[in-house]
């Protein structure tokens, strides 16, 4: 359950990763008895290069201040920014941060990863007195540099490593059951499971509401119209009405991005950048008639599907380009929707392979480093994408011919290759041929 979490836009690495590590690095510090006088923040490769766009500064500042990604208040993150440079140092509880303590070095790479960052305390005299690398592994995870990475969530001893394995174990059951057998594993029982699985829809349905009756530019400097409101309108002038149904899905993808774009409240799943998708094809299916039960099913199933592909591949943009952000959306909501559609789980198992082949290579080129261009409308791309790939998924026995697993690795065999233009830097592609000033 843990590629799903309630954040803030415009991205999970470069927002909520380091807002996440901000706070525990004061955590730690307040822990360890340490009350430095003055604060430093380095910001390395990624991170630098388009934390700016992404709001990375302000996440950094707002983890400092302790804040955390599920309760703060989306608006005040860019302000702490915004304030910093207007006064040219902050106090953050009793510690002080200058402006020139905020450093960018885009083409610093810490210990191997694209998007790390520093935090140092220091003494009054300027002094060290502790330094703490993070890297920001996408979907809001963050690990301290140089520690093997503990996976969240993930039961110690699990029950499938693979997706043949995932097959195996189902044995009768649906893949959504063993998900949740891993939850339980995990101590979490029924009950906490579906009060949480709930939590996480209301919060994703609230994102397409929000998104759906917002409008104006987006912020960034790009010019960027929020569109979803417009869409949304000509999407009931479609007659007969009830016969525009999967339009509808892709103005609810879209608007869930243009919050995360926006900087507001949406859910990791299992990415920021990625975030409309999902929630997106599942509204799609509650219009049809999906009720609760099949909502737990749907981001359970979904789950296990997104497990894989980040213990195998990457869901970072950083680290794969967007076949490792939108394609790993695109794979798990092709898995969930044809689940709940009564697919067994070979079938999903192909749905999710049929999704992932057909996002191999996909690059990450945003224009001006926002989420924003080609995001927005690539989410609702992926959706309609994952609502094939059930119907072909559904067609057949479940028999086929490339595994998941064999797309799985081949998505990371691709990523390593992938030139760092095209990974999260705005250094190539649509980021460099799109004028933007
Ligand atoms: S192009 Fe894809 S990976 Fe890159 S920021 Fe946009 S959604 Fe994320």
């Amino acid at each position: 359950m843990e590629l799903f979490s309630i954040g803030i836009g415009p991205s999970s690495s470069h927002t909520v990763g380091p807002m996440r590590a901000g706070k525990r690095f004061v955590d730690g510090a307040a822990a360890d008895g340490l009350r430095p006088a003055r604060l430093r923040v380095r910001l390395h490769g990624s991170l630098a290069a388009t934390g700016l766009g992404h709001g990375t500064p302000g996440a950094a500042i707002a983890g400092l201040h302790g804040w955390d990604p599920v309760t703060c208040d989306p608006e005040a993150v860019p302000e702490l920014w915004a304030r910093l440079e207007r006064l040219g140092e902050l106090d953050i509880n009793g510690m002080r941060l200058p402006r020139e303590d905020v450093v960018f070095e885009p083409r610093a790479r810490h210990f191997g990863h694209p998007n790390a960052l520093t935090f140092e305390a220091l003494s009054a005299d300027g002094d060290p007195v502790r330094s703490e690398t993070y890297l920001s592994i996408g979907g809001g995870f963050v690990q301290p540099a140089g520690e093997p990475e503990i996976p969240e969530g993930v039961a110690p001893d699990p029950s499938f490593e693979t997706a043949d394995e995932l097959l195996a174990v189902a044995h009768g059951r649906t893949i959504a059951d063993v998900a949740r057998a891993e939850e339980a594993a995990l101590g979490r029982d029924e009950g906490a499971v579906d009060q949480g699985l709930d939590a996480i829809w209301k919060a994703m349905d609230a994102s397409i509401e929000q998104g759906i009756w917002s409008e104006g530019v987006l912020p960034g400097g790009l010019g960027a119209q929020r569109r979803a409101k417009a869409l949304w309108k000509a999407v009931q002038e479609i007659t007969p009405a009830g016969g525009a149904v999967e339009q509808r899905m892709l103005v609810y993808a879209m608007a869930v991005n243009e919050q995360n774009a926006g900087g507001g409240r949406i859910v990791t799943a299992p990415t920021n950048g990625a975030a409309g998708v999902i929630p997106a094809v599942i509204r799609y299916a509650v219009d049809e008639g999906l009720d609760q039960a099949g909502i737990r099913q749907f981001l359970l199933t979904a789950t296990a599907i997104g497990s894989l592909i980040k213990a195998h591949a990457s869901i970072s943009g950083a680290e794969a380009g967007c076949q490792g952000e939108v394609g790993s959306a695109c794979a798990m909501a092709a898995a969930g929707l044809t689940a709940v559609w009564g697919g067994t789980p070979a079938q999903v198992e192909n749905a999710a392979e049929i999704a992932m082949e057909h996002h191999l290579g996909l690059t990450c080129d945003p224009v001006g480093g926002l989420v924003q261009i080609p995001c927005i409308e690539r989410n609702a791309v992926a959706a309609s994408t994952a609502v094939t790939s059930a119907r072909i998924a559904l067609m057949g026995d479940g028999v086929h011919l490339v595994s998941l697993d064999v797309v799985i690795e081949t998505m990371r065999q691709t990523g390593e290759d992938m030139s760092s233009r095209y990974k999260e830097t705005a250094e190539g592609g649509l980021a460099v041929n799109v004028p933007y000033c």
